[in-house]
């Protein structure tokens, strides 16, 4: 079943979205541009070697992935484009050729490496914590 499903997700994807088959998607958060497609298959942005024209410095002939995809979350219509700022765990290589769908659906693609939900947990309460003078406990 796993393989007749990840056969039908790359016909469905590969000629919409060039799908790499990197079995944990997140087009739903790169304004449907897939980070797989960049060379340097960067998952949370440019590297910085992005060239004055938007080309990309390993390839030249491409728009950089990463300003294609920022252009795209910011023309996409409602929430559809917020997810754009969200820091994406690394990609886990084991998965490569398998099933994203398959792999939302059992929550394989949100098994995050060692250390990296510390990180990301400590990341998320710094940027929660309240700050300014709302922050500020009145004593009564
Ligand atoms: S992020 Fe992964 S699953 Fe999604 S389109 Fe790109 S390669 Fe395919």
């Amino acid at each position: 079943m796993a393989p007749l499903l990840a056969t039908i997700e790359h016909a469905v994807k590969k000629p919409v979205w060039d799908c790499r088959m990197c079995g944990a998607c997140v087009l739903h958060s790169t304004g449907f541009t897939c980070p797989m497609t960049c060379p340097k298959t960067l998952r949370n942005g440019p590297c910085g070697g992005v060239r004055e024209d938007g080309s990309c410095e390993v390839d030249p002939s491409m728009t950089c992935v990463w300003l294609k995809a920022y252009g795209r979350a910011r023309r996409l219509p409602g929430r559809l484009g917020e997810g754009i700022d969200e820091l994406r765990p690394p990609v886990d290589n084991r998965l490569q050729g398998t099933s994203s769908w398959a792999n939302l659906a059992t929550g394989r693609d949100r098994v995050l490496p060692e250390g990296w939900s510390a990180a990301a947990e400590a990341t998320e309460a710094s940027e929660a914590a309240p700050t300014g003078p709302a922050a500020v406990e009145v004593p009564r």
